[in-house]
């Protein structure tokens, strides 16, 4: 991406949308610092808003969750190591100082203050999207406040469990403030712990077997998540043109175990922690568009191929028990009856989102949007909200008997990614291209944008996945001539229609692209959209023929049931929907009982199975 262009258009919007948003003379000296300019860049967050629906409703969950947590609570285990008052109760959970201890397994005092960054990353990207001046003040006095407990040697860092996994969210948090929150400090602070951290952290990025290779002196627990650095690292050059951080990032590439095999076509991920592992394909992206590395690309889509058709549920969540598994073992059903801890949901979510951005941005390609809406409306969307005592929901359950639970520990990893990508969906519906604008997600909301000759929107209003019609209208203050690419999804077959002004277009709609409508568009403007949605049945892996998932566009239904019912395959295709609010459908299972189906979304305390079995 054109850094100048993006800061130019940030700027622009900010101003329309916002007026007291006045963006800073320095934010516009930014040089463009990447090798790499790809054919779709994001809009700012606050080129689009979301409207009534449940993505909506979550962003503003965890907004205001957020903007409500009481500062001193947040800071108090980085004030108390550094010798500061620390007012404030304990945050309590994984975010303690104190308490860790393997025998009760439930975590607490794990890492202390690990997800301090990310909650001011996603108070950053809230800001963003509303211009909310209380959250902008609040990111200002956390920044402010975590910049007063900052030492030159990061004292913190001592004996301290996972640095690199801390300093990533820190880094992250700070690059946001700076960003999206204009924040003065932000960077400077950035800087100073980033010089600090090196002492703590190893020579290079250390794989877990390296890691288990030279043990940590107090806890089995010998990971860290070095080769996550190079993404916020690389974004850090970019924001303040710092060559060291460039240099930095470089240095923390997995290349050795991890990219140059991936790059290659060899599967490395057996085995591998999931999250972080996805995760670091957005450090191989960043490689990509920072230093124009081929090698680093390749070693992305090879991952994610590899992720999609190697250790993916029909959910579109992976990485039962946080692990990557053996392909042609079976370990995608194996693990229906071994472990309820099937996917871990807003951190996983979250890595998702972001690999597919950065794919969908250099390719193109539907096929990444594709897997972002399966992510979302099989697992993210399904997730509880997490509560003012930190208490959060982890892991999906996709077990023969499946229940959704709260995590046993406040405030975990999936704290903190939650905030972020709820912010992150306005990123995630609309891509912009040199000739139009791409429509990724269909969602009720409206994006406006603006370029030298006027001002011009979308607006999408639909009820999608529980209706296939989408309405799409367009504003413009003069007639402009642009292209609208809008996405097939790959399983909506036969036939999908997309119409302008209620006529269909010429062009061919061939599920699994982009449809592209060029033309001059005029103020009112109305395009329509009608996806088939065909039941299917999607096998959990190859060694379980018999385990399925009935598909309904993109949503897997799920049984509602206390134990996994059987089908036979042609009553279980025969599904009829309920047409009520939550998105029902019932089948007859072969004991002759009606069982209801029901998506992730709207399971509540009910038991469920994610897959369910085929008479053979
Ligand atoms: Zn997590």
């Amino acid at each position: 991406m054109d850094r100048r262009t993006f800061l130019k258009t940030t700027s622009a919007t900010a101003a329309g949308a916002y007026a007291v948003r006045a963006f800073p003379a320095w934010a516009n000296a930014q040089k463009s610092l990447v090798a790499v300019a790809t054919p779709l860049t994001t809009f700012a967050y606050s080129d689009v808003q979301l409207h009534d629906g449940p993505m909506k409703r979550q962003f503003d969950e965890n907004h205001a969750r957020f903007l409500n947590l009481d500062d001193d609570r947040m800071l108090k285990v980085l004030r108390q190591v550094a010798g500061l008052a620390a007012p404030g109760e304990d945050m309590g959970g994984w975010y303690d100082l104190t308490g860790f201890s393997l025998e009760r397994n439930d975590f607490h005092g794990f890492i202390a203050g690990h997800s301090f960054g990310q909650y001011v990353s996603g108070l950053a990207r809230a800001y963003a999207v509303t211009g909310s001046e209380p959250t902008r003040a609040k990111i200002n006095r956390l920044v402010k406040g975590y910049g007063e407990t900052l030492d030159p040697k990061a004292k913190f860092f001592v004996d301290y469990r996972l640095p690199a996994y801390t300093y990533d969210k820190l880094s992250c948090g700070l690059i946001d403030a700076h960003e999206h929150a204009h924040d003065p400090m932000a960077m400077d602070i950035h800087e100073k712990l980033t010089r600090a951290i090196v002492a703590y952290l190893p020579e290079k990025a250390l794989s877990r077997a390296e890691q288990r290779s030279r043990p940590h002196k107090d806890t089995p627990y010998t990971w860290d998540e070095s080769y996550t650095l190079p993404e916020n690292l690389f974004l850090a050059y970019q924001r303040s043109g710092k060559s060291f951080y460039r240099d930095m990032a470089k240095k923390y590439l997995e290349d050795d175990t991890y990219f140059d095999p991936l790059a290659e076509g060899n599967n490395v991920l057996p085995f591998e922690h999931a999250y972080s592992h996805v995760n670091a394909f957005s450090s191989a992206m960043q490689a990509y568009i920072t230093l124009g590395s081929e090698k680093h690309l390749r070693a992305a889509k090879n991952g994610f191929d590899m992720l999609v058709k190697t250790q993916s549920f029909a959910t579109g969540g992976w990485g039962p028990n946080e692990a990557f598994g053996e392909p042609g073992t079976g370990q995608l059903g194996n693990s229906l009856t071994q472990t309820h801890a099937s996917f871990e949901t807003p951190c996983g979510a979250y890595g998702h989102f972001k690999i597919t951005r950065y794919l969908l941005r250099v390719t193109k390609e539907a096929l990444y949007g594709d897997s972002m809406e399966q992510v979302l409306y099989n697992t993210i969307l399904g997730a509880w909200p997490i509560q003012a005592d930190g208490t959060s929901f982890y892991y999906s359950d996709y077990s023969t008997t499946g229940k959704k639970v709260w995590y046993n520990s406040k405030w975990p990893c999936c704290s903190g990614t939650f905030p972020q990508l709820a912010a992150d969906y306005h990123v995630s519906t609309y891509f912009r291209s040199a000739d139009g604008v791409y429509v990724n997600l269909f969602t009720p909301s409206s994006l406006q944008w603006s370029d030298g000759s006027g001002k011009y929107g979308l607006k999408q209003e639909t009820k999608y996945p529980f209706e296939n019609k989408v309405q799409m209208h367009v504003s413009a203050s003069q007639p402009k001539e642009y292209t609208l690419y809008v996405r097939i999804p790959d399983w909506a077959r036969p036939n999908p229609v997309l119409m302008v002004n209620g006529n269909r277009i010429s062009a061919e709609v061939e599920p699994g692209t982009f449809a592209s409508i060029r033309r001059t568009w005029k103020d009112g403007d109305h395009v329509e959209l009608e996806l088939p949605m065909p039941l299917r049945l999607e096998v959990v892996d190859a060694n379980h023929p018999n385990n399925v998932a009935l598909m309904q566009g993109p949503l897997v239904l799920m049984a509602v049931a206390e134990s996994q019912p059987t089908f036979e395959r042609t009553a279980l295709l025969q599904a009829k929907p309920l047409n009520n609010a939550g998105g029902d459908w019932v089948a007859n299972a072969v004991d002759g009982s009606s069982i209801t189906m029901r998506p992730f979304m709207t399971i509540d305390k009910e038991g469920y199975s994610t897959y369910v079995l085929l008479k053979s």
